[in-house]
C-alpha cells in the first residue's frame, strides 16, 4: 500500500511521563504505516527542556507560527517535586503558558462523544465546545485585604500623567479589594478566534458575560463580539447557515443544560476555566476532552485535554500494564493532520483522519475499551484492553479486521476455563472443563494440563493426547470417589 504524501511538515511536540509512551505507540502503529509522516520535532520533555533552559519551547512556538499547524503531546508543568525528581535548574513554566502567549490564541475544548458514554445531561445529542478566553481578569488581578477602615479608589495614571480616580469603596473595617483588567486587542483577538473557529466547524456561537452587573468591564466585551461580528462575520454566518448570539451569562447557563448541544460557547477567563470542568465532567470522561488552541491569525494547536497521566506512568516504570486512554491524543494528531490536508489541498489526509477517527468510535462501540470507560459505559460487558491492546484494536478496525465481540468473549471464556482447570480440587470437575473446552484446545494447554497432574502424555496426534489426559483424569477420579486420595 503506497503511504499518503504529506507537503507540509507539522510541528511535533513530544511530551513526558505515560503520554508520551502511547505518543510513540500511536505514531508507530497508527500514523507511520499509513502516512510518510513530515514532521518538525521538539521534544518538549522535562529533561530536553532543561537542558535548553526551555528555549525548546519558544523554538516549537516559533515553528507553530512559521507552519500553521503544531500537535502536542502533554507535558509536565514542574512543581517543587517535579524540580527535585528531575533535579531541574529552574522550575519552568508551563510549556502551555507558553506557547499560548506566543501565540496569543485562545483555547475550545471539545468532548468526543460516543454511545457507549452516555452524557449526565440527557438532552445533549452534539458536543459543546468551550472557548476560554485565557488572558487576564481573575488570572492577572492585584488584591489586597485592608486591615482598618479607610477608602479605596481605582487611579489610572496616563502615559502623559493625567490621573483618574474613582472611588470603589468607604471601608468601616477590614476588608478586600481586587482589582482586574483587561486589553481591548486581547478581547479583540478573542473574538476574531471564536467567530474564525465556528466558521471553521460549522456551528453556531454564542458568548456570555455579565454585562447587566458590569456596565464596563463585561459590556465592553459585549461590545467588541457584537461590532467585530457585524463588521466581518455577519454575512460569512448567514452565507454558512450558523447563528452568533449573545445572551447574559446566568440565562446561558440554563439555556445550556436545556439545549441538544452541537455549538461553540465562548466564555471570559474565570467563566470559560469553570464551565469547561462543568461540560468535561457531564460530558462523562476526562480523558474524552480534546483542545485546540487557535491564535488570531489563524495558527492551530491540536493536544489532549488530560495531563501526563502521572499515576499510571508509575505502574508502568514498574512493569505493570496500565489500561491509559489514548483517545484524546489520537484525536489531537486526527486533528493536526486533518487541518495540515485542509491547508494543503490534500484530500487523502482529511480522509485519513476521518477513517482513523472513525475506526476509534466503532472500537469502543463494538466493546473494546480501556478502563476508565469501561466503568462509565452503557455497553454491557465490555472488554477491558490495556493501553497497547487498545491502539492494536483501534488499527485492526482500521484496517477491517477488528475481531468481533463474540471471538473475544470466547478467548476470555477459554483462558477462565484454563485458570480454573489449575484452581480445581476435584478431578471430576476438572474433567468438565476439559469437555468445556473441546475445540479451543491446544497442544501447550495439554502440556501445562499433564504437568500439572504430575502425569506425562506423550506426544502424537492432538487427539490421542486429549484422549490419554482424559482417561488419566478418569482414573484419578475414580481414586477420589472411592475415597482412596
Ligand atoms: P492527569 O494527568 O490529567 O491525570 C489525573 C487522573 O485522571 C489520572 O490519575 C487518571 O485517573 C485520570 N486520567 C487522566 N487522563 C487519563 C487517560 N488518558 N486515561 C485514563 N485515565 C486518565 O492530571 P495530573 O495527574 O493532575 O497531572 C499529571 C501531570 O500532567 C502534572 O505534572 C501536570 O503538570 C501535567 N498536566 C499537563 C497538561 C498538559 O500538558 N496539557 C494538562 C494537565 C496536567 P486514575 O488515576 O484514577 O486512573
Ligand atoms: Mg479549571
Amino acid at each position: 500500500m503506497e503511504k499518503i504524501r504529506m507537503q507540509t511538515p507539522l510541528v511535533e511536540m513530544d511530551g513526558d511521563e505515560m503520554t508520551r509512551i502511547l505518543w510513540s505507540m500511536i505514531k508507530e502503529k497508527l500514523i507511520l504505516p499509513y502516512i510518510d509522516l513530515k514532521t518538525e520535532y521538539y521534544d518538549l520533555g522535562l529533561k530536553s527542556r532543561d537542558e535548553t533552559d526551555d528555549k525548546i519551547t519558544f523554538d516549537a512556538a516559533e515553528a507553530i507560527k512559521q507552519y500553521g499547524v503544531g500537535v502536542k503531546c502533554a507535558t509536565i508543568t514542574p512543581n517543587r517535586a517535579r524540580v527535585e525528581e528531575y533535579g531541574l535548574k529552574a522550575m519552568y513554566p508551563s510549556p502551555n503558558g507558553t506557547i499560548r502567549a506566543q501565540l496569543d490564541g485562545t483555547v475550545f475544548r471539545t468532548p468526543i462523544m460516543t454511545k457507549c458514554i452516555q452524557p449526565y445531561v440527557r438532552s445533549w445529542k452534539a458536543p459543546i465546545t468551550i472557548a476560554r478566553h485565557a488572558y487576564g481578569d481573575l488570572y492577572k488581578a492585584s488584591e489586597l485585604d485592608v486591615k482598618e477602615a479607610g477608602t479605596a479608589e481605582l487611579v489610572f495614571t496616563s502615559a502623559n500623567g493625567k490621573k483618574t480616580v474613582k472611588k470603589i469603596f468607604d471601608f468601616k473595617g477590614p476588608g478586600l479589594i481586587q482589582g482586574q483588567y483587561n486589553t481591548i486587542d486581547s478581547v479583540t483577538k478573542f473574538a476574531y478566534s471564536c467567530f474564525n473557529y465556528a466558521l471553521d466547524s460549522k456551528v453556531d456561537l454564542w458568548f456570555s458575560a455579565k454585562d447587566t452587573i458590569s456596565k464596563v468591564y463585561d459590556q465592553t466585551f459585549k461590545e467588541v463580539f457584537a461590532e467585530i461580528y457585524e463588521k466581518d462575520f455577519k454575512e460569512k454566518f448567514e452565507a454558512a447557515g450558523i447563528k452568533y448570539f449573545y445572551t447574559l451569562i446566568d440565562d446561558a447557563v440554563s439555556r445550556v443544560v436545556k439545549s441538544e448541544g452541537g455549538f461553540i460557547w465562548a466564555c471570559k477567563n474565570y467563566d470559560g476555566d469553570v464551565m469547561s470542568d462543568m461540560i468535561a465532567t457531564a460530558f462523562g470522561a476526562l480523558a474524552m476532552m480534546t483542545s485546540v488552541l487557535v491564535s488570531p491569525d489563524g495558527n492551530y494547536e491540536f493536544e489532549a485535554a488530560h495531563g501526563t497521566v502521572q499515576r499510571h506512568y508509575y505502574k508502568y516504570l514498574k512493569g505493570e500494564k496500565t489500561s491509559t486512554n489514548s483517545i484524546a491524543t489520537i484525536y489531537a494528531w486526527t486533528g493536526a493532520l486533518r487541518k495540515r490536508g485542509q491547508l494543503d489541498g490534500n484530500a487523502d489526509l482529511v480522509n485519513w483522519a476521518d477513517r482513523m477517527e472513525k475506526a476509534v468510535i466503532d472500537t469502543i462501540e463494538a466493546g473494546f475499551m480501556t478502563g476508565d470507560l469501561a466503568q462509565i459505559t452503557v455497553i454491557e460487558n465490555p472488554t477491558v484492553l490495556n493501553s497497547e491492546e487498545f491502539i492494536d484494536a483501534v488499527k485492526s478496525t482500521f484496517d477491517g479486521n477488528l475481531p468481533s465481540k463474540k471471538d473475544k468473549d470466547e478467548d476470555n471464556r477459554i483462558a477462565e476455563l484454563y485458570d480454573r482447570f489449575f484452581d480445581s480440587r476435584s478431578y471430576k470437575e476438572k474433567i468438565e472443563i476439559l469437555r468445556q473446552m473441546r475445540g479451543q484446545l491446544t497442544d501447550k494447554m495439554i502440556s501445562d494440563f499433564a504437568v500439572s497432574l504430575d502425569v506425562v502424555i506423550d506426544d502424537g496426534p492432538f487427539d490421542a493426547r486429549i484422549i490419554s489426559l482424559e482417561n488419566c483424569l478418569r482414573q484419578m477420579a475414580r481414586f477420589e470417589t472411592e475415597g482412596l486420595r
